[in-house]
Parts: C-alpha cells; sequence; structure tokens
C-alpha cells in the first residue's frame, strides 16, 4: 500500500489528482484541506466516501501542522497542489501568496527532511515563471522572467526545491506546468468564465427564451465581461497533467520537468471556439476597450462579450507556449485531450451544469395565482 498526502483537494488539480491516483487500489490517500467556515468539497464529490480516501487538516503556513501530518502518516510521496493561484489576486495580497506559495514548500520540504525523508516530493510549478518570455516555445532552459508576484513565488518555490534536492539528498521535483483547465477549473480563471458565461447565454437564447427569442423581444442576459482578449496561453487538460505528474514523482532520479501542449490561443481564440461548440456563430467589432464580440446568428444581433477594463492587469504576460518534448520522450507522457476537445468538454459540462440550476431554482420558486 502506497501513502500518498496531497494537499489542495478542494481545488481541480488536487481533486484530479486523487481521483487519477484512487483508480489503483494500492493507492492510500490522505488529502489535506484548511479549515474554512464554508468549504466547498463539489470537485470532491466523485470520491470522498471512497474507502482509500481520508481528509485531513492542515495548512500551509502552519509548519506544526504539516510536521505533524508527515510524522503520523509517513507518507511516501507528498504532493503540493495547495497554492494561492489566481494571478490577478496576487497583487492585492503579495506576502499571502509568498507565505502559501513559496514558505509553504519550505515548510513542507522541512517536514519531510525531519520526519519521512524518504518521501518523495512534488511542488506545483508555473509557467508564469517564464512571464516576459526570451523566445517561444519555451523549454526548460528559458530564464525566469516573472511578471506578477504570483509567478516570482513560483520562481522561489523552483529555486528552494532544487536546494533542499542537493543540499539533503531528497526526492523533490518541481513541475512546471502551463494553463491546465478543465470542469473542476476555479470559475475566476478566464476559461471557466467563458464556458460559464457561454452556458448561461446559451440556455437563455437557445432555451429559456427561445419562443420569444427568435419571434419577440429578445432575451435578457449579461454579456460576459473580459480584459485582454490578445494574451496567449498554452492550454491543457489538467487531468492529462495529473498523470504526467505522477510519472515525475516515479522517476528513477528526481528530475523537473515541463508540461504542456506546444499550442497557444489567444483569449479570441478561446471565446470563439467555446461559442461555436454552442452553436453560435459571432463576429468581433469596435477597437480596444470598445470591442464586442457580436452574434451574428440570429436577428438581434446579441452583444455575447464586451470588455472591462478592469480585468486588466498592472503587468501582463503576452504568450505562453511551452515544449513539451522532453517530457514526452524521457518520462513516456502521454497527453490524450486537445485544444478543441478541452473546450467542447467544458461548454457541454456548463450548459447542463446551468439547467440544472434552473431546474433547481424552478423547483423552489412558490407558485403564484
Ligand atoms: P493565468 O495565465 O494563470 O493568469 O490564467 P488566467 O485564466 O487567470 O488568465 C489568462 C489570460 O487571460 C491573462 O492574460 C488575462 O489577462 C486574460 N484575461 C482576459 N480577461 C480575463 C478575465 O476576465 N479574467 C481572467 N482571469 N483573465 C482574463
Amino acid at each position: 500500500m502506497k501513502k500518498i498526502l496531497v494537499t489542495g483537494v478542494l481545488g481541480q488539480d488536487g481533486a484530479n489528482m486523487c481521483e487519477f491516483l484512487l483508480k489503483d487500489p494500492n493507492n492510500r490517500i490522505f488529502g489535506m484541506v484548511r479549515r474554512v467556515s464554508n468549504p466547498n468539497y463539489i470537485n470532491c464529490e466523485g470520491f470522498l466516501d471512497h474507502p482509500n480516501f481520508q481528509i485531513c487538516y492542515g495548512d500551509l503556513t502552519d509548519e506544526l501542522s504539516l510536521a505533524k501530518l508527515v510524522r503520523e502518516i509517513q507518507p511516501d510521496y507528498f504532493i503540493n497542489f495547495a497554492a494561492n493561484s489566481y494571478v490577478a489576486c496576487s497583487w492585492d495580497m503579495p506576502l499571502h501568496v509568498f507565505d502559501v506559495n513559496t514558505s509553504g514548500v519550505i515548510r513542507c520540504l522541512e517536514a519531510i527532511k525531519n520526519f519521512q525523508p524518504n518521501c518523495r516530493f512534488y511542488s506545483a510549478g508555473s509557467s508564469e515563471e517564464f512571464g516576459n518570455v526570451n523566445y517561444s516555445p519555451q523549454d526548460m532552459n528559458h530564464p525566469m522572467k516573472p511578471r506578477s508576484p504570483y509567478g516570482a513565488s513560483k520562481c522561489a518555490a523552483h529555486h528552494i526545491v532544487k536546494v533542499y534536492r542537493e543540499s539533503y539528498d531528497m526526492f523533490a521535483v518541481h513541475g512546471v506546468l502551463f494553463n491546465h483547465e478543465g470542469t473542476k477549473r476555479g470559475e475566476e480563471f478566464v476559461t471557466r468564465k467563458i464556458t460559464k458565461g457561454v452556458a448561461k447565454i446559451y440556455n437563455r437564447i437557445k432555451c429559456v427564451d427561445n419562443w420569444r427569442g427568435r419571434h419577440g423581444e429578445p432575451a435578457k442576459f449579461d454579456a460576459i465581461e473580459l480584459g485582454n482578449l490578445d494574451s496567449k496561453r498554452d492550454w491543457s487538460d489538467s487531468e492529462d497533467f495529473v498523470e504526467g505528474v505522477w510519472l515525475m514523482l516515479n522517476q528513477d532520479e528526481p528530475k523537473d520537468y515541463l508540461l504542456a501542449s506546444g499550442e497557444a490561443h489567444s483569449i479570441r481564440e478561446f471565446v470563439e471556439k467555446a461559442f461555436e461548440v454552442a452553436d453560435f456563430h459571432g463576429h468581433w467589432d469596435g477597437e480596444g476597450e470598445s470591442e464586442k464580440y457580436i452574434d451574428s446568428g440570429g436577428p438581434h444581433k446579441y452583444t455575447l462579450v464586451k470588455i472591462n477594463p478592469d480585468f486588466y492587469r498592472p503587468a501582463e504576460v503576452d504568450i505562453l507556449l511551452g515544449d513539451p518534448k522532453k517530457a514526452i520522450e524521457e518520462l513516456g507522457w502521454k497527453p490524450k485531450n486537445s485544444f478543441d476537445s478541452l473546450v467542447r468538454k467544458m461548454v457541454q459540462w456548463d450548459i447542463e451544469l446551468d439547467r440544472e440550476k434552473n431546474r433547481a431554482k424552478k423547483a423552489t420558486e412558490p407558485r403564484m395565482g
């Protein structure tokens, strides 16, 4: 039986990692969560009752809790997905970002060094470490040039993992993961914000208001509000990435790798693809802050997307594009999902989720008359 301590299990990657690991009956998972007043276990619904899964309490800002968990569980693997992970918010709370994302990694490493030095450690890095890039695609030789407190915190974590690995002969690796999304993605990230928005609009126009929308008054809904449409990201499916992380943890010698799709798409392209999946045909109109994405299909010329400058960032990363060759060749990693299949999966999921929400809302509405 392998004992695996996973942090960040309420988030996308932690939950996907647990789902993946629980397919092997020889894995016993300890999912670490922070104590908060209103925890949201929605990403864990599929495995919360699994006999090989157990929730335990701890916090990356509390070294005593980490030391206690490592001492008591004696894990074979420690996979750290807990983080303050939203780039835009990292300007608002830079010290907290460093406390969790950098000092938190030191606390994990110290707990392992002191109480279970044979435990293999994974640290979640980010393409934001490359930031203001010198060349594309980026590989592991690309210099670290972060553009946000978040990116800087992950660079420091990257360095400290290497320092502990070399100083104490620990099996500690730091994976540089390019953007990865899916149906468990937080709604503040641009992909999920778009697919949730598309789903809402689809259900308003194509279903709920179909009759009125086509022949009478236009349907009422809020357009999706976005910031910079021109940045490009290398998006993959988080479910593919957790498999890559597990391969990194099971190499003979600890070595850092980069996971990416090797394709970059702009936010604009993501918007177009997401609406296309929902059977909308649109076009861009206007420029700068007045730019809009307009529905070209029906009589109403709905505005589907508009710009809200509040979503511009103090400093932007214009393009991230990774070269995953090494991970594919040396680890035998095989990503299964394409950009198109990822967008399709997210939009279809969100349409269904939004429908269920509307059904549940209707069922609780008081009957009048
Ligand atoms: P990141 O790459 O980790 O920062 O992932 P995000 O999904 O948060 O952002 C990806 C890109 O989308 C960045 O270049 C953002 O500036 C851009 N973007 C444009 N509009 C929005 C928005 O409304 N929300 C977010 N999160 N990002 C946006």
